[in-house]
């Protein structure tokens, strides 16, 4: 057992969280993470229907009596959210922990915090975290520049945002970004973190309900099978490498890109049929480096099993022999 701030702020057995994924990271996901001891986030903007999502949380907890939480992240996007409306349904239903993320939750924390719901809030900068303990919120993922997804625009790596922030802010810390195994966890761990975020690695699980091309697609790709798309539209993403990625990244090559011009690539749409049909070159699938050490397709149960015991086995072997007197 390895016992942290984060195993007791959620109340769960395991320091691992599965963050937000979107269209993926539904009950199914969520729940087996919750049953294997970590805890999950189900993606609220996964469903465009706010009472669609509250019956995607009913059905999480039919599948778990353990924790979870939901994601809520504020990013630029083609069909503006309802966020109020989201977050009423989390009230509504008794969630106990929003993952915030995207930009400044501040506008939504009266909301959010009239019901006491813990914020988590996931970000890329010390700055970010600093503000994110002034403006209430109770833990910070911080997510390095190898993570899947949105990594920000300061390509500062995990290494290195994890002790800043610690040095910065006193909430606990969720290490976000490169963590996939049992050497990660106990690396973030030193580094000042008091758990861990995987994406990633939680899409090539069998609980994850993409199409198998997609999870076999990161068992064979390696760390250096990622590109950085959208930067010049300073919402950097991190992908998978496909010709779709090299289409985007030619016309961001042009200069003065509208998000018009590559809207049809990258469009979350097109990227929701490639997850369910299989079809790896048809959209942008989010993925990190991790995806080096991605080698099989367990279950989550499997996964965290290992997970902790690759790290408890580190601990004992490699510290406990390193510290000579
Ligand atoms: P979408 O179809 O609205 O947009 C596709 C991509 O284009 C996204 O990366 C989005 O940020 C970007 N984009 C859209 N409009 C833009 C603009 N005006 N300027 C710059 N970039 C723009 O996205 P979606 O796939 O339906 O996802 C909905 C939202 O969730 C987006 O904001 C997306 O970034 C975000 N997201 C969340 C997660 C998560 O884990 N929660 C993961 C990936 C993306």
């Amino acid at each position: 057992m390895i016992k942290t701030r984060i195993t007791d702020f959620f109340g769960i057995e395991r320091p691992i969280v599965q963050g937000g994924l979107m269209w993926v990271a539904r009950s199914g996901l969520a729940s087996a993470v919750g049953n294997a001891g970590g805890i999950g986030f189900m993606t609220a903007l996964t469903f465009p229907d706010p009472e669609d999502f509250r019956a995607e949380i009913k059905k999480c907890r039919e599948l778990t009596d353990k924790p979870f939480g939901v994601n809520l992240t504020f990013l630029p996007t083609m069909r503006p959210p309802d966020y109020p409306a989201y977050i009423q349904v989390c009230i509504d239903e008794g969630i106990k922990f929003i993952e915030t993320a995207g930009r400044n939750p501040e506008p939504y924390m009266e909301q959010i915090k009239a019901v006491n719901i813990k914020v988590v809030h996931k970000c890329t900068s010390v700055r970010h975290a600093i503000k994110a303990e002034k403006v209430g919120c109770d833990a910070v993922s911080i997510d390095g520049f190898e993570a899947a997804g949105h990594p920000g625009e300061d390509d500062v790596t995990t290494m290195i945002l994890v002790p800043l922030t610690r040095d910065a802010i006193s909430l606990p810390i969720i290490a976000s970004g490169g963590l996939g195994d049992g050497r990660g966890l106990v690396g973030a761990l030193g580094l000042g973190a008091d758990g861990i975020n995987m994406g990633t690695r939680f899409v090539a699980t069998q609980e994850a309900p993409v199409h198998p091309n997609v999870k076999q697609a990161l068992v064979d790709h390696s760390e250096r099978d990622t590109r950085l798309i959208m930067r010049t539209l300073r919402n950097t993403e991190r992908v998978m490498h496909n010709p779709m990625v090299d289409k985007v990244l030619e016309i961001e090559s042009r200069g003065n890109t509208q998000i018009e011009e590559i809207a049809p690539f990258v469009s979350g749409l097109v990227g929701k049929e490639m997850l369910e049909e299989g079809q790896m070159e048809k959209g942008i699938l989010a993925a990190g480096q991790t995806m080096g050490f991605v080698r099989d397709i367990p279950t989550c149960q499997e996964l965290l099993d290992r997970i902790m015991a690759d790290a408890e086995q580190v601990i004992r072997d490699k510290f406990t022999q390193v510290i000579t007197s």
